[in-house]
């Protein structure tokens, strides 16, 4: 990095106790759904946020006792000697790219149903476990907690065996015991342990104080903390408890890692939280009232804002969950000054989805975050061509854009075909939307980089016919069309068309996209769809001015969007905007009033008189053009249909598939079918 490098600072090391950062990029805790199920994977993509840059890679949240047991959901387990090599996979990892290992210990209390252990569930009070679930946590007494407080110093001493530096004491996200003990709502002891904020934060200064003994003379310990619960004056506030807190145990830990809490308020998606920074107000307090190091979250994208932060003192260390998952090389980007070259995220959620699936991590932006090992993907390189020179890429939506960018970086020579006035497909229209604004930059961070290219050639307005296709002559075709809404009402709950009067106005999600909105009011929103666009789409038109009636056969509205940590934000935005709710309502015919709806479970039917009707159903997709070049008597050298026109799914599907048609371009199709990805099979010894 040259010395007059603006971001210098961001570079320099930093000291955490015993051990010392090589620079302030601090990737904080963050699930991954690949945990002890997945090691091998688990390890290369912490090491590659360790080439990136990040001077700190975290593990997920990491069991320390079997009566911790988050199961079916994929985290970490140190719950004893035997977890102890898979996490030095990670640790060697990560020391060998230069950069400290950190663990954050849990015990999730009631946030654990001990699903497969079948242990008894531990909580400070008597209560329900976190979710539905037909059992209850118990109350501990004094040897539940001094068995605690043994297991957590033994989880420590068994990481520090495993290699890691930093070795994390846990109360945030609502989701650790710990946490637990120190909030009234959950903790109504009247022993030592519970009343006054002293005595319910007696447990976390014990295992601060414990971690120190075990481990500290190597490693550092860090707490992580949520200073905010982000429940005003019912819950824990930064300016009120929260400081005091971090004011009672200001030196004890050797680095302050600090939030806010729930997850969802900790993770915000850009739909409610547009603003990169946004738990700074919260935090700011904190390195005024300790003198050890800082770290805080709030989808930092910007590197002008970290510097800000660091400069005015806000923290030491940049924290980041999301955007590193987005862009795991952030940090050399910066040192390099190729500031533009970031893909940034775009706050949708879709790596927490994963983890909420118990399935590998997956990304909007970077379609290589979790395929590190099982097919060897790195995010910034990508093998050099082959035999072959020119490819021709119809359409310029998320898939279109993600393979012409990966081919053209393979040296290739790209055609890229566009039939609309702009690039971005779905994406495009989609960022038009209330809230949705941010996702652009997926069609942003690709477009930059085909302007840089010399060997792509973009051409707009051309809808390419299969004539056309044929007459350019290229003998590699790539064909990322997308599809549309259906306008007949066949969907999840329907295989047949609907009845739809002639004289009712129906739009799709398409024509309100391109500027349609309804001549007449009220609109019937059916949204048969449930993943998020249908209260996208409600938000819109509420938010236009216009009466909205939403109708869904869920039980809820945009039932999908629990995984992304939004679904309570939507259905209380619909509510507070005026939207008129139905739930487990099919919609069975359109008359030329209004709608007719039947309850899902009795049949029982009502008419909602409308003046429009927007159908959230289905989407057809665009296979025209590849159909039709696949039957034509010309031979194509590779003739491939990829992204929505191959399978409506989400951007992220889009992105990742234009990604793997770009890798496997020129391979053996054989090959690729039959290699689909490395598994780790559990050993039968
Ligand atoms: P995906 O999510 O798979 O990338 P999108 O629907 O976002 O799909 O984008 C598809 C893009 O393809 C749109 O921008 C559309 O205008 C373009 N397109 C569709 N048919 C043609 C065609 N025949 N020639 C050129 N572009 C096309
Ligand atoms: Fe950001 Fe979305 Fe990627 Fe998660 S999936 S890191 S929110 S872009």
């Amino acid at each position: 990095m040259s010395n007059n490098n603006k971001y210098s600072t961001l570079f320099e090391p930093v000291k955490i106790g015993p051990v010392t950062a090589p620079n302030r990029f601090y990737q904080v805790p963050h699930c991954c759904g690949m945990g002890h199920v997945r090691p091998q994977a688990h390890a290369a993509m912490r090491a590659m946020k360790a080439e990136g840059g990040w001077g700190v890679v975290s593990t997920e949240e990491t069991e320390i006792h079997p009566s911790s047991d988050l199961s079916p959901y994929v985290e970490q387990r140190l719950w004893d000697e035997r977890d102890i090599p898979a996490l030095r996979l990670m640790t060697e990892a990560v020391h060998a790219k230069g950069s400290l290992a950190a663990v954050e210990l849990v015990h999730n209390g009631n946030h654990a149903a001990n699903m497969l252990t079948r242990a008894p569930v531990l909580a400070p009070s008597d209560m329900s476990i976190d979710f539905a679930c037909p059992k209850q946590a118990r109350a501990m007494d004094k040897s539940d907690i001094r068995e605690f407080r043994n297991w957590h110093r033994n989880a420590a001493r068994r990481a520090k065996q495993a290699g890691f530096d930093v070795i994390y004491v846990y109360a945030g996200h609502h989701m650790s015991l710990p946490h637990h003990f120190l909030l009234p709502q959950f903790n109504d002891r009247t022993d030592e342990y519970g009343g006054s904020l002293e005595n319910r934060a007696r447990l976390i200064r014990e295992l601060l104080e414990e971690t120190h003994d075990e481990v500290g003379d190597t490693c550092a310990v860090a707490f992580r903390f949520a200073v905010d619960e982000m429940q005003g004056i019912d819950g824990m506030q930064a300016h009120e408890e929260g400081r005091a807190v971090v004011e009672m145990l200001a030196e004890l830990p050797d680095l302050w890692d600090v939030n806010v809490s729930d997850w969802s308020n900790d993770s915000a998606t850009t739909r409610y939280q547009p603003n990169d920074g946004y738990q700074t107000p919260y935090i700011e307090f904190v390195k005024q009232v300790t003198t050890k190091p800082v770290v805080a979250v709030g989808r930092l994208t910007s590197p002008d804002m970290m510097l800000s932060m660091v400069k005015r003192g806000v923290v030491d260390f940049i924290g980041a969950a999301r955007p590193s998952i987005a862009d795991p090389f952030l940090p050399q980007k910066i040192k390099d000054g190729r500031i533009d070259e970031i893909r940034e995220c775009i706050g949708c959620n879709i790596c927490v989805s994963s983890d909420n699936l118990g399935i590998t991590i997956r990304c909007t932006q970077n379609p290589t975050m979790g395929e590190e090992w099982r097919r060897d993907w790195h995010p910034e390189n990508i093998a050099p061509k082959g035999a072959e020179d020119h490819a021709l890429v119809v359409g310029a939506g998320p898939a279109g854009l993600e393979c012409t960018m990966q081919l053209a970086k393979r040296g290739y020579q790209v055609t890229l075909a566009e039939a609309g006035k702009e690039l971005g497909g779905r994406v495009a229209t989609e960022s038009r939307l209330h809230g949705l604004g941010a996702w652009k930059r997926v069609a942003d961070h690709r477009i930059y980089d085909l302007q840089q290219r010399a060997n792509v050639q973009i051409f707009m307005e051309s809808n390419l016919t299969a004539k056309d296709v044929i007459e350019l002559g290229i003998p590699n075709v790539i064909i990322a069309t997308g599809s549309s809404w259906r306008r007949d009402g066949i969907g999840r709950s329907s295989r047949r068309p609907l009845k739809i009067a002639s004289t009712m106005s129906i739009l799709t999600p398409d024509d309100i996209m391109a500027g349609r909105m309804p001549k007449n009011g009220p609109i019937v929103i059916y949204d048969d769809d449930q993943i998020y666009i249908g209260g996208v789409l409600a938000e819109h038109l509420a938010t236009a001015g216009h009466k909205v009636i939403f109708a869904t056969p869920a039980s809820m509205v945009s039932p999908w969007t629990e995984l992304t940590l939004e679904q309570k934000r939507i259905q209380k935005s619909l509510i507070e905007l005026g939207v008129t709710i139905h739930t487990g309502q099919e919609l069975a015919a359109i008359s030329a009033m209004g709608c007719v709806l039947a309850c899902t479970y009795s049949g029982q039917s009502q008419e909602i008189t409308c003046g429009a009707v927007l159908l959230i159903t289905e989407r057809a997709r665009h296979s025209n053009l590849y159909d039709t070049l696949k039957t034509s008597d010309t031979k194509f050298q590779t003739l491939e249909l990829i992204g929505d026109a191959a399978a409506p799914g989400l951007i992220a599907d889009a992105v990742y598939a234009g990604h793997m048609a770009a890798r496997n371009f020129e391979e053996d199709p054989d090959k690729v079918a039959e290699q689909l990805f490395r598994r780790e099979i559990v050993s039968l010894q």
